[in-house]
């Protein structure tokens, strides 16, 4: 009877695979454009065998380090890169950014609504706030975004001021039900930041968003990004740790506060994290295609069972987050029940909503990965909260995709969601 009844979703689900073939052969070209794009780096830097081992102690004159960041400040047009695994996560490597260039009395700008859940703390507008930017003395603004999840570009002006230091935009969606930022979007925000106030400092969290398109923020004329290795230039390989790249001065800074001033970029020794960080990087284009290829199947089957997606089908992507919108709980827990028993590791563990630290509501997440938290491999979470949207994430192959996808949609079954 069961099996049955996975036989029927995997012919449904086969059957709109069909109509994505023109939606796949364009992920695969901006595949193959990033895996061009990535191999010129490292040939152009000439990484060789003996790069790929790191340093202990200080971590002086650390060679494979600094051609790493030579190969991400190719890749990501940036005149310098800090990538480490000092990072204790995409949040660690955004604070350092916030901290290393903020100063008492500078107003911190955020023009992509609120920001991350996890930076909520670090600026100071939720939690204990030790040690946060408010604490600090730094100011925080926030223009909201408009009805229809777009940028309020026209409010800019008026928040615009002599004390206005740093402009946040977050490219990705996030656990939001907002749209992400496009790079070509990304492009017209930051000119018009730049139009208003030639000096401010245009900082992308450009988490969940590399490979995803042809260019990347800082080509379009953001001095800074930050990101996770756990996520997408990660390859769904590296451990841990985090990258900046930028201006060369900002970067300095946030190395500065990472470390300390005096040690800067110049310390932090890599044990054996470089193979990894330079293989990952290396595998990144390929796996954020999988992930992608994963997103757009996904939105396609519960577009056809009458659900709300974020984004549709057929829209582009520039992140690899996939967002349902289910408006009951119950839901969102068989979904999470059926991703997790479809992941490699912890099958057999049903996923409940508990508190984690950074976030301010019960979050429910499926993630059988191999490394822990990872969300460029397959998983999905979402906060209890309305509209109790899932945020369906990554996959290191689109077959895997496709089995949790499978598993999901025959746990829905069972409560009656999904009628195939
Ligand atoms: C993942 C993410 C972060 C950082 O989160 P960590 O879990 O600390 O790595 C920040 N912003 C966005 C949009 C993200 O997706």
């Amino acid at each position: 009877m069961l099996n049955n009844k996975i036989h029927q979703i995997k012919e449904k689900v086969k059957s709109l695979e069909k109509e994505l073939k023109g939606v796949f052969e364009n992920i695969d070209k901006t595949v193959d454009y990033n895996q061009e794009k990535i191999l010129e780096a490292f040939v152009k830097e000439k990484i060789g065998e003996h790069h790929l081992y790191g340093t202990t102690g200080y971590g002086h004159d650390d060679l494979g380090r600094d051609a790493l960041e030579k190969v991400f400040s190719d890749i990501f047009k940036a005149e310098n890169a800090l990538v480490r695994p000092h990072f204790a996560s995409g949040t660690h490597a955004l604070a350092c950014v916030l901290f290393g260039i903020l100063r008492p009395q500078d107003t911190l700008l955020a023009i992509t609504g609120e920001p991350y859940d996890t930076l909520h703390e670090v600026i100071g507008i939720k939690g204990k706030g030790h040690g946060s930017l408010k604490d600090f003395g730094i100011n925080y603004q926030q223009i909201d975004l408009s009805e229809d999840g777009s940028v309020n570009i026209d409010k800019l002006k008026d928040y615009i001021n002599k004390n206005t230091k740093l402009a946040f935009i977050q490219r990705s969606r996030g656990y939001s039900w907002r749209h992400s930022i496009s790079v070509k979007d990304l492009k017209k925000i930051i000119l018009q930041v730049k139009s208003i106030k030639n000096n401010i400092i245009c900082f992308v969290d450009n988490c969940y968003g590399e490979f995803t398109e042809i260019q990347e923020p800082l080509e379009i004329g953001a001095d800074i990004i930050a990101g996770s290795l756990i996520k997408n230039p990660g390859g769904g390989i590296v451990p841990f740790g985090g990258y900046i790249a930028g201006k060369d001065d900002l970067v300095e800074k946030a190395a500065c506060r990472l470390y300390a001033p005096g040690i800067g970029n110049k310390g932090g020794a890599t044990g054996n994290f470089l193979r990894t960080a330079f293989q990952g990087l290396f595998m990144s284009p390929k796996l954020v295609g999988e992930a992608i290829k994963g997103c757009v199947l996904v939105a396609k089957v519960f577009e056809s069972q009458g659900y709300v997606v974020s984004p549709k089908s057929d829209e582009t992507r520039t992140d690899i987050i996939q967002a349902i919108r289910f408006d009951d709980k119950n839901l969102l827990k068989a979904f999470c029940k059926g991703v997790q028993k479809a992941s490699p590791v912890n099958s057999y563990l049903e996923p409940i909503p508990s508190g984690v630290p950074g976030y301010e509501d019960e979050v429910i997440m499926a993630g059988g990965t191999f490394i822990e938290g990872s969300t460029s491999e397959l998983s999905a979470d979402g906060p209890l909260r309305p509209p109790y949207a899932i945020y369906w994430q990554g996959g290191l192959s689109y077959s895997h995709c496709k089995l949790g996808l499978y598993s999901a949609l025959s746990e829905l079954q069972k409560i009656g969601a999904v009628l195939f």
